[in-house]
């Protein structure tokens, strides 16, 4: 910057504050992430960024609907730092109820693994390296590709490693997927530069694992609105009045 040698410094306001914080929003929820259309798409899986050891981090995250339709998601502080994590808590209160109904709820917010993979959409290559993220299911299937060395192999290798096609069919919770390997092996690209490029631009996955503070999280679950905190499940000691209902056998989980 030219004008370095005037001003080392500037003032950070609270507007430039707020219009960075909607600009990271935006970006999260644009092209940065892919989104994976229904029927098959044809991905290119980046290799590990250098100092990661897995191509493909995960992250254990709540996702929980809101009262006002919203939903939030956050990572959980318990699995990733053994920290208090407010969800954990929820489920920790509901299950302590006696409940059915309280211990059937306290399923939904459970943390679910999530993975997070830099890719190239073959159908879309001029939007860059995007982020994929993707259940378990997924990951145990590229998984399983990497690990099989008749039909399978590192598919992330640059120059040896080879396509990757996701099919998905149904939608939300009835969402499923399929994971085939290309038939053939392929460079990420036959261009030298736009290689050298992607593998530069890759995104730190990382960022992915951040864990909120515990009032962080508290706000996001209070989703701003007036009467959802009042429908979140009430705190409750273990085995309090609520709880007049044996525990059944099948809340084993
Ligand atoms: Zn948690």
């Amino acid at each position: 910057m030219s004008e370095k040698n005037l001003q080392n410094w500037a003032d950070w306001s609270a507007e430039d504050a707020e219009a960075e914080k909607s600009e990271v929003e935006r970006l999260d929820g644009s092209s940065e992430m892919l989104k994976l259309p229904q029927g098959k798409t044809m991905l290119r899986v980046l290799p590990p960024k250098a100092g990661m050891k897995s191509p493909m981090p995960a992250a254990s995250q709540h996702f929980i609907d809101l009262p006002d339709g919203k939903s939030v998601s956050f990572n959980c502080p318990r699995v990733h730092v053994k920290k208090p994590c407010p969800a954990c808590e929820m489920v920790d209160k509901l299950r302590a109820t006696g409940n059915p109904r309280d211990y059937d709820k306290a399923g939904s917010f459970l943390p679910k693994r999530r993975h997070y993979a830099n890719v190239i959409d073959r159908k879309n290559p001029e939007k860059g390296v995007q982020v994929f993220a993707f259940p378990k299911t997924i990951y145990e299937a590229l998984v399983s590709l990497r690990t099989d060395g008749q039909t399978g192999g590192n598919f992330t290798h640059p120059l040896k490693g080879f396509d990757v096609v996701i099919e998905k069919t149904g939608e939300k919770k009835q969402t499923e997927y399929k994971v085939f390997a290309a038939r053939n092996n392929s460079p990420l690209s036959d261009d030298a530069d736009e290689m050298d490029e992607w593998l530069a631009s890759m995104h730190d996955l990382g960022r992915f694992m951040t864990i909120l503070p515990y009032d962080e999280i508290t706000k996001k679950l209070a989703g701003g609105a007036q009467d959802s905190a009042q429908q979140l499940p009430a705190p409750r000691g273990r085995g309090g009045a609520a709880a007049g209902r044996s525990v059944g056998d099948d809340q084993e989980v």
